[in-house]
C-alpha cells in the first residue's frame, strides 16, 4: 500500500518549499490559512516563470484548525483539508468552493485522545459527520484524520492510531469512496504506518526544528 507523504512546510520559506519541490515533493502541508495562500501564490508565480518542471504541479493540503473567518481562502486557494470537525465549516467550504476548481478534497478529524485534546470530533460523532459532509455538492469526502495527545510509548501510540483505523472501516462500509487515513508526524510516523495509515504529516523530521514552534493541537505557539 503507499503512503504519502505531506510535507508540512509551516513556518518555513517559500524557498524551502521551492527546494523540496525541485527534490520531487509535490504535497505540502500548512497549518495557517494566510501563510499558506502567501506561498502558493509565490510557487505558482515560479512555476509560471519555468522555476519548477511543467509536470510538477503541487497539491497543497490545509492541516491547521478551522475558523469560519478562514474558510474562504481555503475553499479558494488549498486542494485539501483535512481538519473538518464541525458540519458549518465544511458548509462553508461547500459554498465558497470556487466553480472552476475540482471539489475541495476534505479528511474529517477526530478526536481519538478524549480530555487530553480538544480538537476534532467525538468518535461516535464521525459517522453522522462524514455522512453530512459527503452529501454536499462541492466537497469530496476522503477520510479521518487525528491528531493525538502524546503517547508514552510506541504500544500506546498505536493503539490510538488503531481506535482511528477500527473508526475509519466501519464508516467505509456507508461511505466506501473514502481512501485516506491521515495519521502520523515526526514523532509517531512508524506507529502510524504499522496501523494502516495512508497519509503521514511530516513538518520537522524533513525542514528540520521549527524555532517559533506551533502545538499542533491547538494551533497555539508556545514561543520558547
Ligand atoms: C505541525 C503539524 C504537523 C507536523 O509536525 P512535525 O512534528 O513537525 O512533523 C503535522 N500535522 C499537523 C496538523 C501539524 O500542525
Amino acid at each position: 500500500m503507499a503512503i504519502t507523504l505531506l510535507a508540512v512546510s509551516k513556518t518555513r520559506p517559500a524557498r524551502d518549499v521551492l527546494t523540496a519541490a525541485l527534490a520531487g515533493q509535490r504535497d505540502f502541508g500548512e497549518n495557517y490559512a494566510q501563510e499558506g495562500v502567501d506561498k502558493i501564490l509565490v510557487l505558482r508565480a515560479l512555476a509560471q516563470q519555468g522555476m519548477l518542471p511543467e509536470n510538477a504541479s503541487l497539491i497543497w493540503h490545509f492541516i491547521g484548525p478551522l475558523q469560519g473567518n478562514k474558510t474562504r481562502l481555503v475553499a479558494e486557494h488549498f486542494d485539501w483539508a483535512h481538519s473538518i470537525e464541525r458540519l458549518k465549516i465544511a458548509e462553508r467550504l461547500s459554498a465558497q468552493r470556487p466553480a472552476r476548481l475540482p471539489p475541495l478534497q476534505v479528511c474529517v478529524q477526530v478526536n481519538v485522545s478524549g480530555e487530553a485534546s480538544k480538537s476534532g470530533c467525538a468518535p461516535e460523532e464521525a459517522l453522522d459527520l462524514c455522512l453530512a459532509v459527503a452529501s454536499l455538492p462541492r466537497l469530496k469526502l476522503r477520510g479521518l484524520m487525528c491528531i493525538p495527545a502524546p503517547a508514552r510509548d510506541f504500544a500506546a501510540q498505536c493503539r490510538l492510531f488503531s481506535q482511528l483505523r477500527q473508526r475509519f472501516m466501519e464508516i467505509k462500509t456507508r461511505c466506501p469512496e473514502l481512501d485516506t487515513l491521515s495519521m502520523g508526524m515526526s514523532g509517531d510516523l512508524e506507529a502510524a504506518v504499522q496501523s494502516g495509515g495512508t497519509l503521514v504529516r511530516i513538518g520537522s523530521a524533513i525542514f528540520g526544528r521549527r524555532t517559533n514552534d506551533i502545538d499542533a493541537s491547538t494551533g497555539v505557539g508556545n514561543n520558547s
